[in-house]
């Protein structure tokens, strides 16, 4: 253990954006206090672990993740989704020291206190206006809710993370401007539902800098975009109200780019999986969006080998990827959480044929994909670096959110530098990726 007055935390951040959110909240409250967050189990006086529950693996990774924390340190402080199943947790690893749920930085706060008392004088100059993040510098996940109002079968985060809860508007419009003013060129709104942002508040009048703005999707793009950076949107679904943000996007306010998860077209399975949206008629919706933005980008995410998903049902869902020219897809046969209504449904579908489906989807995706990035070659984009080295970077259009989508590799990259907007040519393209030479 360290000799040094200022108590030391090691930090273990699992699972998906929102849970990067949430370490990153925790990590600036520890900085705020005076910790020092440090990168070696060895170093740290405690470790504090924030899991993922979402799927078996994640929960497997991150019991993983604990076990290590307690062999190499041994004083673990277990936060997060897996957190909120405290007896998996404890029957798996019972030394750990305190477990708390998802989004909870005061009661993980409260442990850390309780452990290793703070210092007396916090050193609030040694935190970025922004906040600690974990993303780079240049990007970062705007979280504007927490938990969800919809019950998909084959999903637990509603009895992880509860019902819909809208962060206050003029909170996350505050959250935005720090961070576009800490250099901040990408803002990435997340949720579970953001078409559902503002419901479980009746869209209530909210205040930023002393203006009424109302706590809803709509408002709250149209604020974001006077900031003047990138914003993107993620986890929206196809209803009649987001047709209003469209014209947003076509006039350059926000990136022309929506992260619909369709999760399947058949209207049997949408209706078996419980999904929003579902009555409604998704091709036409996007046929409507592409006609007042041409330039519209989507990405999806399905799955496929649902239970009780029929060879026609599957042959629906390819037809809808010919006819819906997503730009960008991820799919997942389908396996079941533990705890999840689906798992009840009759009818699974075996293995082989899940993943028959899985590679016949995405040969299928593949053939479109590189489609539309051929469709590319030639024209002009803005790009943002994200990394540069050896002569060469790596960057992305608005056609591409980090982590999940393409990049544009750049060859002749001297001179550029991680959150640099840069103009290039695009000169080639796969499946995936584009090239492109600076102009
Ligand atoms: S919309 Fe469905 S899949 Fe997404 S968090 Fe809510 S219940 Fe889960």
């Amino acid at each position: 253990m360290s000799a040094s007055p200022l108590p030391k935390i090691g930090f273990v951040s699992l699972g998906c954006p929102k849970n990067t959110f949430d370490s990153e909240r925790i990590l600036t409250q520890l900085r705020a206090e005076g910790y020092l967050i440090v990168p070696t189990y060895q170093d740290a006086d405690l470790v504090v672990v924030n899991t993922c529950g979402f799927i078996d693996a994640a929960v497997d990774e991150s019991l993983e993740a604990i076990g290590e924390a307690l062999r190499e340190n041994g004083k673990v402080i277990v936060t997060g989704c897996l957190g909120a199943r405290e007896s998996v947790v404890k029957d798996a690893h019972p030394n750990v020291l305190a477990v708390t749920g998802p989004h909870a930085t005061e009661a993980v706060m409260a442990q850390v206190h309780a452990q290793l008392p703070k210092p007396h004088d916090p050193y609030q100059d040694l935190i970025p206006p922004g906040g600690l993040k974990l993303t780079p510098r240049h990007y970062a996940y705007l979280k504007i809710s927490e938990g969800c109002n919809h019950r998909c079968t084959f999903c637990i985060i509603p009895s992880l993370r509860g019902d819909l809860v809208s962060r206050p508007i003029g909170d996350v419009l505050s959250e935005a401007e720090a961070l576009a003013g800490a250099g901040v060129k990408e803002l990435l709104v997340i949720s579970q539902d953001t078409s559902a942002y503002g419901v479980d508040l009746k869209y209530r009048l909210g205040f930023h800098k002393g203006r009424p703005v109302k706590t809803r999707m709509l408002e709250l793009v149209q604020e974001l975009a006077k900031l003047g950076i990138w914003v993107r949107l993620h986890y929206v679904y196809p209803y009649p109200s987001v047709d209003e943000v469209i014209p947003l996007m076509a006039q350059g306010l926000v990136l022309p780019y929506l992260d619909v998860p369709f999760q399947h077209a058949s209207p049997a399975i949408l209706k078996a999986m419980k999904r929003p949206a579902h009555a409604e008629n998704t091709l036409r919706r996007i046929e409507k969006w592409r006609e007042i933005c041409p330039d519209l980008v989507l990405r999806s995410t399905f799955i496929v080998g649902f239970p009780g998903e029929t060879e026609a049902e599957f042959d629906e869902l390819l037809d809808f990827l010919e006819a819906a020219q997503l730009d960008r897809v991820g799919a997942f046969a389908y396996s079941p959480v533990d705890g999840a209504a689906a798992n009840a449904l009759p009818d699974p579908v075996g293995e082989d044929i899940q993943q028959d489906r899985l590679a016949r989807f995405m040969d299928v995706q593949a053939d479109i994909s590189a489609a539309r990035l051929k469709a590319r070659l030639g024209s002009e984009m803005t790009v943002l670096v994200d990394e540069v080295g050896g002569g060469r970077a790596l960057a992305r259009s608005y056609a591409d959110a980090p982590e999940i989508d393409g990049v544009v590799h750049i060859a002749q990259g001297r001179g550029l530098k991680p959150g640099d907007f840069v103009k290039v040519k695009i000169t080639r393209s796969d499946d995936y990726d584009l090239w492109g030479k600076p102009l």
